[in-house]
């Protein structure tokens, strides 16, 4: 079994590329802030690009402290094995990216076992935690975290409210337990509410945000949370191998994101909304509306597999992502204009 991505075919271009909002390109002028920002030895604590933006993101978050990493998976990673022991129990919904998409990391590298909570949207209310809660004893794993997903990205990009993420973190301090937010594209979720991100994160004792998404940079993501648990984390940071040296040239690509990009997640919701409407024309083609820049939808009545018609659209140059059999998902990013939109969805209508 080789589990290495197959060799993209580059006589094909992806001309509409919907892939994923991890496939945008770094802009000219994030080029430009990388060959000019200073740098120093990351894991040393010399790179003035670093501390800059780990403190922008701390500061946005409204946390105390925040580090660097190389992806938003080991954001994860670190964050859990920093909160929990072998043993523990983390709830988290079953669709979330920790249980299905890290490898299985969570037992791999912590010991720690996921249970999967179910509700609407990637979501789940804090009544449906309060019953997955049990009493302590010594039968029955320690339950340490309690893991949500903004926006949740199996869910449909849909938004956790504000009230909905508070009610979930009562109940889990009320047990002793700490919560931690996947931001994957909490910048995406903060300007669909209108709600800062730190209003958003304000329960969570640790967060962090990808800068490879809707951001657009070509790598990293910033975990944040107190001044103690982030001194602790830079341990498994090392461990890892999450420590970086001239850190700063990738540094200053997100820094420039955070700058620069996140006003244009509107234009990205408004272009998936867009997408969305003119999808549900199709005959056969049903689509979920979305709350920020992805769009899933359901192939069923074409009598096309989601894959049969993701390989449609490929030789067209388009490209879409299959998530099972009938369900697809379109992703809007910079590099997406509206008139790329329009022209995919004439070209979704002739496949169909
Ligand atoms: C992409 C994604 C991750 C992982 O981030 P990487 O930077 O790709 O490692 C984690 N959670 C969610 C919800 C994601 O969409």
């Amino acid at each position: 079994m080789s589990y290495a991505p197959k060799r993209f075919d580059f006589s094909l271009p992806a001309r509409i590329n919907l892939y994923s909002d991890t496939q945008s390109k770094p802009t000219a002028g994030m080029k430009d802030a990388m060959l000019r920002a200073e740098v120093g030895d990351e894991q040393g604590g010399s790179d003035p690009s670093v501390w800059e933006l780990c403190d922008r993101v701390a500061a946005l978050l409204g946390k105390e402290a925040a580090m660097f990493l190389p992806s938003g998976t080991m954001c994860n990673q670190v964050a859990i094995a920093t909160h929990c022991r072998p043993g523990d129990e983390i709830l988290a919904h079953e669709d979330a990216h920790i249980q299905s998409s890290e490898g299985g990391a969570p037992g791999a590298i912590t010991g720690v076992m996921v249970r999967g909570l179910s509700g609407p949207r990637g979501q789940f209310s804090a009544e449906t935690l309060e019953d997955a809660i049990r009493p302590v004893s010594r039968y029955s794993p320690p339950q340490k975290l309690v893991e949500v997903e903004q926006t949740a990205n199996k869910g449909g990009g849909a938004c956790w409210s504000v009230a909905g993420l508070n009610a979930v973190a009562e109940v889990a301090h009320r047990h002793g337990m700490a919560v931690h937010m996947d931001g994957a594209r909490l910048m995406n979720a903060a300007v669909a509410l209108g709600v800062p991100a730190s209003d958003i994160a304000e329960n969570c004792d640790t967060v962090w945000l990808d800068f490879t998404k809707g951001l657009g940079a070509p790598l990293g993501a910033v975990l944040a949370g107190s001044t103690e648990f982030i001194g602790e984390a830079w341990r498994w940071k090392q461990r890892l191998g999450g420590s970086m040296r001239q850190g700063g040239m990738n540094a200053a690509a997100c820094t420039y994101a955070l700058t620069n990009h996140v006003d244009l997640l509107a234009q990205d919701h408004a272009n998936a909304a867009a997408l969305a409407r003119g999808m549900a024309q199709i005959q056969g083609i049903t689509v979920e509306t979305p709350e920020t820049n992805l769009v899933f939808f359901d192939t069923k009545g074409t009598g096309m597999t989601a894959a049969a018609f993701a390989g449609k659209l490929r030789q067209a140059g388009v490209m879409v992502s299959v998530s099972d059999t009938w369900r697809g998902r379109a992703c809007l990013h910079l590099d997406v204009t509206a008139a790329m939109v329009d022209e995919a969805v004439t070209i979704m209508r002739g496949v169909v």
